[in-house]
């Protein structure tokens, strides 16, 4: 961005000093990664008080900052703008900027899969048109604005993940973005807690078309019963389907694994045979989203078949890595919830890419009441794959553990807190043969595993 400090004022509608001539080709909440024309925004929190670093900002070449207007002592030797409240004020700021940008913007949100489908979305689009998409995962009400001020006047798509954790946030987010296309990727368990059922799961994605742009499209899991209600009763929504069923409006209707990843055929808006470098069905699905918006900014078929292909997801999901005793890792440690580790069995079952196949699933976190009952129910999947071993790590899993001993299921192991004796197991049970699948919550980091593991 490139603005004058005096606009930034005019649109927060506050009141400054040394505002003139200055310019502003940034902004930051942070000293430590702010680069020189940022407009610094310092956040009080209960431990930190931002305007402790505020000269520091200035040293580090900020063109100007924010200052609270309770907050005593403002140097009177530098470009301020004062205003009520940061976390507004950086929010304001970056729905102003976002007027002024020309860029397509792309709206992600669903239960699983918003960063694989960003990352697919991007991937897809990036060798035809200058992307932006969210870093990481910043997707909520600091991260989504800080997103758009990173856009540069000659983006032209601009990819954001959108999460949340209640009731009113992606409304909010949406409202924030006025997104042209949004995408619902699935809807599954997280935050039962805050939001009661599956329905309200539901409910709170769909607060993503409330900013859609007039004409704006809305790409979503066709495959999910508790959103058709809302599709239908949406006034003057467009809206596009896709999923595993038949009928939808794009659908797979043919799936399977190879050395390069998955390979599938579609039927519907767009037809033909793709693949792209990442295993699950469930990921085959998200390429969907992207495949049809890539459709939408008139790609043809054989591009978006060429970027899909060498498109690139972030690590630790639904990732292929050999192990240096050739045994094939499943890396899908980034995080766990009872419908993603549903889909990544799935995928194991499916799979003939080896003949002998492995589960190491560490606890699901963060599943409120209910988590014995989510633990216990993946017994049932996995007495239907045929396993050559299951190792189950973490407190929690000693529940599925005890299900899986009182069903006779033969060749558990179960290992509260060490993840030492799983790696043994591994080290001197697997081979080429084998085909081993990692999935438990972050905060179980299951990716150690790997460690000593890897090829070098
Ligand atoms: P977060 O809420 O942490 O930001 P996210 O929605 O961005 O998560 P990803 O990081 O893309 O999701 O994937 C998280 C997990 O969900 C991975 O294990 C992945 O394999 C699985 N997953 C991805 N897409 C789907 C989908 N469409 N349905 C079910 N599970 C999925
Ligand atoms: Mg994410």
């Amino acid at each position: 961005m490139r603005r004058q400090l005096k606009e930034l004022a005019q649109w927060l509608n506050a009141d400054g000093q040394m505002l003139e001539n200055s310019i502003v080709t940034g902004v930051s909440i942070d000293t430590r990664t702010i680069a020189p024309g940022d407009l610094f925004i310092p956040f009080r929190g209960e431990q930190v008080n931002g305007h402790r670093f505020v000269r520091q900002a200035f040293e580090k070449g900020a063109a100007a900052s924010l200052w609270l207007k309770d907050e005593p002592d403002a140097p009177q030797d530098l470009p301020l703008i004062f205003v009520d409240d940061a976390e507004k004020a950086l929010q304001q700021i970056a729905k102003s900027y976002r007027y002024l940008l020309d860029c397509k913007i792309i709206g992600v949100t669903g239960s699983n899969g918003k960063t694989s489908t960003k990352d697919l979305i991007a991937g897809v689009l990036s060798p035809h048109f200058k992307v932006k998409k969210t870093e990481g995962n910043f997707n909520n009400e600091l991260g989504l604005p800080l997103t758009l001020l990173s856009l540069e006047e000659d983006t032209e798509v601009a990819v954001l993940e959108m999460g949340m954790s209640g009731f009113g946030e992606i409304s909010f987010l949406s409202e924030m973005a006025e997104p042209h296309f949004a995408v619902i990727t699935n809807i599954g368990e997280a935050h039962m807690q805050d939001l009661g059922s599956r329905e309200g799961i539901a409910k709170a994605k769909f607060e993503i078309i409330d900013g859609l742009q007039d004409g704006g499209i809305l790409f979503y899991d066709g495959d999910e019963p508790l959103l058709k209600p809302f599709v239908e009763s949406a006034n003057g929504l467009f809206s596009v389907s896709f999923g595993h069923q038949n009928g939808l409006d794009l659908s797979i209707t043919d799936l399977y694994a190879s050395d390069e990843g998955s390979r599938f055929t579609i039927s519907g808006k767009v037809n033909g045979t793709f693949t792209i470098p990442v295993y699950g069905s469930h990921q085959v699905k998200n390429a969907l989203a992207a495949i049809l918006i890539a459709n939408e900014l008139g790609m043809t078929a054989d591009q978006i078949r060429e970027s899909l292909k060498n498109c690139r997801l972030t690590d630790m999901r639904m990732q292929p890595v050999l192990a240096d005793n050739g045994a094939l890792y499943i890396n899908d440690a980034y995080n766990a919830a009872p419908t993603s580790m549903s889909a990544a069995l799935n995928f194991l079952k499916e799979t003939a890419l080896r003949s002998e196949k492995w589960v190491v699933l560490g606890d699901m976190l963060e599943l409120g009441d209910d988590e014995r009952y989510y633990h216990e129910s993946i017994a049932d999947q996995l007495g239907t794959l045929s396993l050559n071993g299951i190792l189950l790590y973490g407190p929690r899993m000693k529940w599925l553990f005890e299900k899986l001993q009182q069903s006779g299921q033969p060749n558990v192991y179960w290992s509260e807190t060490d993840i030492e004796p799983i790696v043994n197991v591994l080290s001197k049970d697997t081979n080429e043969n084998s085909i081993v699948l990692l999935k438990g919550s972050r905060g179980v980091e299951l990716e150690r595993v790997l460690d000593g593991m890897l090829a070098k």
